[in-house]
């Protein structure tokens, strides 16, 4: 087992994996920008090293910094938590390089799925059903004109090297489309440095569930069941839950078999998330697959019992996935609420103090957070200031704690999503598990907002 591990993250993600490493017993360093000098997880870790100033490409991104931080504090493993580096297969690379041991899968995997078109074919290729779409990037015009006639309108353009919800473009018609074309592709350009785009059919009413997986170094995948994101705004998740209500045993059987075998054929190490949209008619389409821990998997710990942060320590320091992961038992219904630091009519970010930052608790509250009174959101990073989580023996239940666990956060100085979460939280479509990826859209447009 690893001795010490350097976590290449801020914020909740960075004390969630110092919760890991101090239950097992390995020392930590955090590494910090200028701006994060009082954050929680530098005051938590037994070594903090400042990496640069706040921007990130010159701090949390740099990744001579981050591994001149591990080199000089001597760690065996980084743990990249979510964003930043955590899928950049040139960093992965660099630490096999310094031999240090990158929490995550093989530098190969992760490059074959950060290009999503390249993912669409190979797990197109290993089983998995994908969306009509083209079978790579779209090469010119003509390509565009012959592809869009074959898959029909509306469709969607689709940054090959996108994520976080963005380089999508939606086409309606064959009118548009050359325009829209263009745009995406200097769109991608822009924001990720290719402008190639690939190309799927639109689904009208989707939902999106994802799968959660863990891989070990012995050729061995498991899944841990599925998890509902429906709930997005602009293609970013705000409330997560497992069990989905759209699943049932049967279902969840099928499709985590399907996941497995995919994965095994491809050799996927540590921990991984297969994106799946769901059609009206139930038929579920391999979207994307991301190759790291994700915001959102402390619903499913809550329903399995596993430490999933644990278990992709213990998996990339060579366990076996039955020891890593230890026992799973399914029970109960888990919802994660995403609480950003933002106007929640608006959604216009809101950095700023906390000047009161009072966490609820009793049973079955989960928070996870960095925050605390007096705490400054800096403007630099992702909004995200708390993720709450509640269990409840049923969805019910979990609904209701939910409501209450929102009603007894207080949250201070800054403008938060909360509001915005009991609103969705009393509307009777979520209440019945009734919905597609358009609610926050159609909800806010329904109240005038
Ligand atoms: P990202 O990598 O940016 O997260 P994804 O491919 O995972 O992008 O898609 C994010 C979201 O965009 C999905 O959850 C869904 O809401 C929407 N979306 C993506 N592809 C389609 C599609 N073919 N039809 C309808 N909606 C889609």
């Amino acid at each position: 087992m690893f001795q010490k591990i350097l976590v290449a993250n801020r914020g909740e993600i960075a004390l969630r994996v110092i919760c890991a490493c101090k239950e097992l017993g390995i020392a930590t360093v955090a590494v910090y920008s200028e701006a994060d000098r009082n954050a929680l997880h530098v005051r938590f870790a037994d070594e903090a090293v400042c990496i640069g100033p706040a921007r990130s490409s010159e701090s949390y991104l740099n990744i001579p910094q981050v591994i001149s931080a591990a080199e000089i504090t001597n760690v065996d493993a980084i743990h990249p938590g979510y964003g930043f580096l955590s899928e950049n297969a040139n960093f992965a690379k660099v630490c096999e390089a310094s031999e240090i041991t990158f929490i995550g899968p093989k530098p190969e995997v992760i490059e074959m799925m950060g290009e999503k078109d390249r993912a669409r074919r190979e797990m197109k290729a290993a089983g998995l059903a994908t969306i009509p779409g083209s079978d790579g990037v779209v090469e010119g015009e003509e390509q565009l004109a012959k592809e869009a006639q074959r898959i029909g309108f509306p469709l969607i353009l689709k940054a090959a090297a996108g994520g976080g919800g963005r380089g999508m473009r939606m086409v309606r018609t064959k009118e548009e489309l050359l325009a829209a074309y263009q745009t995406a592709r200097s769109e991608a350009q822009q924001a990720f440095g290719t402008p190639d785009v690939y190309m799927e059919k639109y689904l009208r009413h989707p939902r999106h569930i994802e799968f959660q997986v863990l891989g070990d170094q012995h050729g061995k995948v498991i899944h841990l069941g599925e998890r509902e994101c429906t709930i997005q705004r602009r293609h970013q998740k705000l409330i997560e839950e497992t069990p989905s209500p759209a699943m049932d045993a049967k279902r969840r059987k099928e499709i985590g078999a399907k996941v497995v075998k995919a994965l095994e054929f491809i050799g996927y190490t540590n921990a991984g998330t297969i994106e799946f949209l769901m059609d009206d008619d139930g038929a579920m389409y391999f979207i994307e697959m991301n190759t790291r821990i994700q915001v959102e998997h402390p619903v499913t710990e809550i329903v399995s019992g596993v430490d999933l942060v644990k278990a992709q320590i213990r998996l990339a320091a060579g366990e076996k996935i039955a020891e890593a992961a230890g026992e799973m038992q399914f029970t109960g219904h888990a919802i994660e609420c995403r609480i950003n630091a933002e106007d929640p009519d608006t959604f216009v970010p809101s950095a700023g103090r906390i000047t009161t930052f009072q966490a609820p608790g009793g049973t079955g509250v989960r928070v996870d957070s960095a925050a605390y009174s007096d705490a400054v959101i800096p403007p630099y990073y992702d909004s995200l200031v708390a993720k709450l989580i509640v269990k409840g023996r049923d969805r019910g239940e979990a609904l209701a704690r939910m409501r209450r666990a929102l009603e007894m956060f207080v949250i201070e100085g800054i403008k938060t999503s909360i509001p915005m979460h009991l609103r969705i939280l009393s509307d009777p479509d979520f209440a019945a598990g009734k919905f597609d990826t358009h609610f926050i859209e159609r909800y806010l447009n329904s109240n005038g907002k």
